[in-house]
């Protein structure tokens, strides 16, 4: 795929039921203006989103995503996506992404200002190409994300459980990770817990246990670590959730950024202490999360 191609979703309402949701896609030039300018996604990010991988035409992990899109939208009081309707515009995307690597994504917007419904739209597009640092890893830094690992509780409308158009904040951190000599960054959270990277699950290993912060409302479910999980779990290894304080990132035996697209990325170095990569777990999760995923 050279180009990029979208649809936009004429949203209905998450009860109606047809069998073919066609006549509520429309086509658009994925080059050409589509939005209008008192579109609320752009003017104050009040959206959701999610970013599906797709390998070989085939969407990966679709109804998670959609289960996650819903779950957002929820939190941020946006209708509700109607499930059917999204599967059938994702699949059309899907059909046309070539051999290879690309992402689909898929907005949900407030729409216009005052408008009566929201603004939605799907893209498809050729991935970067993530294969060497999923083979030579990536060094990060911890940032402080500022707030205590009960913000989620204390303050829902800061919207932290759910995947909102507003990645201003997580864009600042990578670009301080990078000037701070790093590929990537963790939040802590200021009470000294680990939480998640920008875009990436958290995934640590000491000894034969694996462990990701647990997802308590203040951070992303990520599909990927759930993916990831279901595969160690079908390996024999003990995969579970903990409340990590910052202190256990000096000491993992092995530890992986997991997201839809990048996938499993192997960490070589936090705050500047090495930590060991397991190449072949690493290449083995990969050709696990590469296969076809339902
Ligand atoms: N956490 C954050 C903040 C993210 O933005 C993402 C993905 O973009 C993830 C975690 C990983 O989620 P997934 O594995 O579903 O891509």
């Amino acid at each position: 795929m050279t180009r990029r191609f979208a649809l936009i979703i004429d949203p209905i309402g998450a009860s109606e039921e047809r069998a073919d949701y066609a006549d509520t896609f429309t086509v658009v030039d994925a080059a050409a203006p589509a939005l209008s300018v008192g579109e609320l996604s752009t003017q104050r990010g009040d959206g959701v989103f999610e970013s599906i991988g797709v390998v070989d035409g085939h969407a990966q992990e679709v109804l998670p995503h959609l289960e996650r899109l819903a779950n957002s939208a929820r939190l941020c009081d946006l209708p509700v996506p109607h499930h059917e309707q999204w599967r059938q515009a994702v699949a059309v995307a899907a059909s046309q992404c070539p051999a290879g690597e690309a992402v689909i994504k898929l907005i949900l917007s407030r729409g216009v200002e005052h408008g009566p419904t929201p603004t939605a739209w799907v893209t498809a597009a050729p991935a970067s190409d993530f294969a060497t640092v999923r083979e030579a890893g990536i060094k990060v830094v911890t940032l402080d994300r500022g707030y205590g690992l009960d913000a989620a509780e204390q303050a829902p409308w800061l919207l932290l459980g759910a995947k909102t158009l507003s990645y201003a904040v997580n864009m600042a951190a990578l670009r301080e990770a990078h000037r701070r000599g790093a590929d990537d960054a963790i939040f802590l959270s200021s009470d000294g817990f680990v939480l998640e990277a920008p875009t990436a699950s958290l995934i640590l290993r000491f000894g034969d246990r694996f462990t990701t912060p647990a997802p308590t409302g203040g951070i992303l479910h990520g599909t990927t670590q759930l993916s990831v999980y279901e595969h160690l779990a079908g390996r024999g290894f003990d995969a579970g959730y903990d409340r990590i304080p910052a202190t256990d990132l000096s000491k993992p035996d092995a530890a992986w950024l997991v997201s839809s697209v990048r996938l499993a990325v192997p960490i070589t170095a936090i705050d500047g202490v090495p930590i060991p990569v397991d190449r072949t777990l690493t290449a083995e999760l990969n050709q696990y999360l590469l296969s076809p995923r339902d």
